[in-house]
């Protein structure tokens, strides 16, 4: 070992961690775990669900095309069940939920509660026989040339390290892989900044209506996905720097600010503020193979497929390729969530959406099982056994 050993507390090794407690990293460990593989989730925050949840997201995109037809089962229809499970908030009766007051009528997609959602993720992970680890920031790959011996991590005891045989990087920003040597991209924001408050207005809604599920509002600044409500002349942002970051924050926070003074006192209150910057792209891999959401477009080494959340996205079938979640010169780094190999554009509009995040996390941990059961690289897994794996939990091909 190269690697300077001085004040790392070792902690032991794993088969495989999973760096960030996303969506994503959430459906990469229970997958891995599933494999019967020891599995740590390390996560900086202290509650699960990434953006969906501490992010206030609070929206599961579709898993259908928008025609009637399921796209996506798998981990990524067991957490949108999870998520409407607790709380206001019902799937469509066509969709087998209740069919009480739905988020949607048409699409297989729901509102959720964030908080309870999050709460609802503990014990599902941990169902599952993953090790949590919250309040731990994964800082650095150990690595021996191109392959990872572990992660060094700082938490409350220190700096310490963490063995594994596979590191699955789902932490939004590529930070394990970056870090490794795999070439990245940075991707383009526009201001976002939204929160979950309360209204008068609501209350007296849902006193006239019993409808819980409009109860729950969100509050924001900035603009839409589209750029729609972008400020004049303002540069598209990134979040590669703490300084942007904190930038972004605290225009978002001043922003909101602003809105609430112009509400007459007593009529509004902030519930939540989002715990994580909401930039949609931050940086995301180079893979061995770009996905680019072209609609009928088939892989070879397909890990499942999924349709277009947005509105012009109807119909839309994808395959997502195996090679987007790794770069073929690194033996044992994989990707999920909105980091895998995606270009600006259709592709990373659809990688990083919710129900995506959960697919590319299965497939991840699926995968992870592969190279530590046949001791082999990531490159060199049978990818007719990852697809077997993965349509034995139901992921649709
Ligand atoms: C404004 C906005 C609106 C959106 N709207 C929707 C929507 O309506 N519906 C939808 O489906 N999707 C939406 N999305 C996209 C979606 O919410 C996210 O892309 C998706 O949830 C990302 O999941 P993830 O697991 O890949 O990453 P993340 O949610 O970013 O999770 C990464 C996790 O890793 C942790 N982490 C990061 N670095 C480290 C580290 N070094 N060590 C330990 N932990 C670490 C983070 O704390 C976080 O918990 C939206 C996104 C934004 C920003």
């Amino acid at each position: 070992m190269d690697w300077d050993k001085r004040n790392i507390i070792e902690k032991g090794n794993y088969d495989v961690i999973v760096v960030g407690g996303g969506i994503a990293g959430i459906s990469a460990a229970v997958s891995a775990a599933r494999n019967n593989l020891s599995v740590l989730l390390i996560e900086k925050n202290v509650n699960l669900g990434g953006l969906a949840t501490v992010g206030l997201i609070s929206w599961y995109e579709p898993l259908c095309d928008g025609e009637g037809k399921q796209m996506i089962g798998g981990i990524c229809e067991e957490l949108i069940k999870l998520s409407a499970k607790y709380g206001f908030d019902n799937l469509p009766s066509k969709w087998g939920g209740s069919g009480e007051f739905p988020s949607s009528n048409e699409r297989y997609s729901t509102y959720f509660s964030p908080t309870v959602f999050s709460l609802a993720l503990d014990e599902y992970v941990l169902e599952n026989g993953v090790k949590i680890r919250f309040d731990t920031l994964g800082v650095y790959p150990v690595m021996e040339g191109t392959h990872a011996i572990g992660v060094i991590c700082e938490s409350v005891e220190g700096k310490e390290f963490f063995g594994a045989k596979v590191i699955i990087d789902a932490s939004g920003t590529a930070v394990v892989m970056e870090r490794a040597g795999v070439p990245t991209v940075v991707g383009n924001n526009f201001m976002s900044y939204v929160a979950h408050g309360y209204q008068v207005e609501n209350a007296e809604n849902l006193k006239e209506t019993g409808n819980t599920c409009k109860f729950r509002k969100w509050i924001g600044v900035g603009s839409d996905m589209f750029g729609t409500g972008a400020e004049k002349n303002m540069r598209e942002l990134k979040g590669i720097t703490a300084d942007d970051v904190t930038k972004y924050i605290l225009r978002g926070k001043k922003g909101l600010l602003k809105k609430i003074k112009e509400y007459e006192k007593n009529s509004y209150d902030i519930m939540t503020l989002p715990g994580m910057a909401q930039f949609r792209t931050i940086r995301r891999i180079v893979g061995k193979t770009d996905f680019n959401a072209i609609d009928g477009e088939i892989f070879e080494d397909s890990i499942g497929s999924c349709g277009d959340f947005r509105p012009n996205g109807k119909g839309k079938h994808y395959q997502l390729p195996f090679g987007a979640l790794y770069n073929e010169k690194f033996d044992n780094l994989i990707a999920a969530g909105r980091i895998v190999s995606s270009p600006q554009g259709d592709g990373w509009e659809v990688a990083r959406v919710i129900p995506v995040c959960a697919l590319t996390g299965e497939a991840a941990g699926n995968a992870a099982s592969l190279v530590v059961k046949n001791s082999v690289k990531v490159a060199e897994i049978n990818i007719k056994e990852l697809q077997k794996l993965q349509k034995n939990n139901g992921v649709l091909f």
